[in-house]
């Protein structure tokens, strides 16, 4: 389903929120994040997304991964797309595989320019902007994809000047130019991250200001870690409003005080926004689970008892129980789990997706599954008990 669709189609005052992951570095890394998608799901995000590599540098990794939140984690998958090194016949490569695997959401964007290089140079037979591109898959694929696009509250880091802001001119020729990747099929925007608030509303306010009607979501990015937080921003050019600062620089050299305070910060930030009518929240998870998880539960969105533990059973409900956090390692398991657990082993006479403990588990000779889900003795990725 298109994500706009979904968006439109919510219940009056209900708030949604989306995930995106980047592509590891590492099998193992692949794989893990493959588990944690598939803890973070159960929280019911409305869409979650999977980022392109700087200049395609992940391009098949994220063609298969989208593949597999889709149809194995089963989420609604946005795919990013860019233009950098991409002629369009590996575009259109792209754009065909995920819509011959059902995929039907594409973060449209230009790109960075390639490692080394300073500014964004088309390639032979490839698009210059994000706007081309959005033009490309409305023509070739009709109604078929819904098309995201990426909106800048601080305008474009291009447009920034050596002070840190954007002219108001340089601004407003930004907005002008979304306007037409908007006009242009874009039905959705999810915006560059910020830490002002403030500019975010005014941003939003202006696009409405000038005709850009389709749902803006905010790209919150939680602080994890200081230094990496500092990249980014300087990265992306992002005004830190003086308290935030301040705040971080009595506590930069204690990690856990900084997520702490990042989490913190995240939830104030998703307050104010959500005060102001906008009802979609998009997170940056940099694949971390914790800081994301937690703001969304402070916001009262998402369930405690559903946010999964480093051991595989649920928080007592029991009143006098709920602070638990170690137990025994098979007293975890009362008999209601286990019969759970086990109820489906005979549904599948070739036992293919079971525990090897079933009686019916045979050899796994389906090469498609991915190797986060195939059986092992010691793994139950497919038990979500
Ligand atoms: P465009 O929309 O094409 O334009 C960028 C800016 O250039 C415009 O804002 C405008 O000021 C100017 N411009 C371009 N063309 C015109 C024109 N015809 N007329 C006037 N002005 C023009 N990068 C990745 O490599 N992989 C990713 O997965 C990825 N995901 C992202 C997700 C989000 C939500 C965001 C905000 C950014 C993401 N990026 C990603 C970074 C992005 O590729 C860069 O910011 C890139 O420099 C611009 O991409 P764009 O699609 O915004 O470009």
């Amino acid at each position: 389903m298109k994500v706009i669709e979904k968006i439109q189609s919510l219940q009056e005052g209900k708030v949604v929120f989306s995930f995106e992951f980047f592509p590891p570095k590492t099998e193992d890394g692949v794989d893990n994040l493959f588990e944690r998608m598939d803890r973070m799901v159960t929280h019911n995000p409305s869409f979650c997304d999977i980022t392109w590599g700087a200049g395609g540098s992940t391009a098949d990794l994220t063609l298969d991964i989208a593949n597999k939140m889709q149809n194995i984690i089963s989420v609604e998958t946005m795919m990013h797309l860019t233009c950098t090194n991409m002629p369009v016949e590996k575009i259109d490569h792209a754009l065909q595989t995920i819509k011959s695997n059902g995929i039907q959401n594409v973060l449209a964007l230009r790109g960075d320019p390639p490692h080394g290089q300073d500014k964004f140079v088309q390639v032979e037979g490839g698009f210059s902007c994000a706007l081309d591109l959005v033009k490309h898959i409305r023509s070739k694929y009709g109604d078929y994809f819904g098309i995201t696009v990426a909106g800048y509250p601080e305008a474009h880091p291009d447009a920034i000047g050596n002070d840190g802001v954007a002219t108001p001119e340089a601004y407003q020729n930004d907005l002008a130019y979304l306007k037409r990747k908007v006009d242009a099929g874009a039905d959705l925007i999810v915006t560059q991250l910020f830490y002002d608030t403030d500019i975010f509303l005014k941003f939003v306010n202006d696009c409405r200001q000038i005709g850009i009607n389709c749902p803006i979501v905010p790209g919150i990015m939680p602080i994890n870690n200081y230094k990496g937080f500092l990249r980014m921003t300087g990265f992306c050019k992002t005004k830190i409003p003086a308290e935030i600062t301040a705040a971080l620089e009595a506590i930069k050299d204690n990690e856990e005080a900084v997520k702490a305070y990042g989490v913190h910060l995240g939830t104030e930030m998703c307050r104010k926004i959500l005060a102001h009518g906008i009802k979609t929240l998009h997170l940056y998870t940099l694949n971390m689970e914790k800081s994301a998880l937690a703001i969304l539960m402070n916001l009262g969105l998402i369930e405690e008892s559903k946010i999964s533990r480093s051991l595989p059973w649920r928080r007592p409900a029991n009143v006098f129980r709920v602070k638990e956090d170690v137990r025994p390692i098979f007293w975890s398991n009362p008999p209601k789990s286990y019969i759970t657990r086990t109820i489906g082993w005979d549904q599948f006479p070739h036992g293919r997706w079971g525990d090897s403990r079933n009686p019916s588990y045979g050899a796994l000779t389906d090469h498609q599954v991915h190797k986060v889900f195939e059986p092992s003795p010691f793994s139950f990725v497919w038990s979500y008990y």
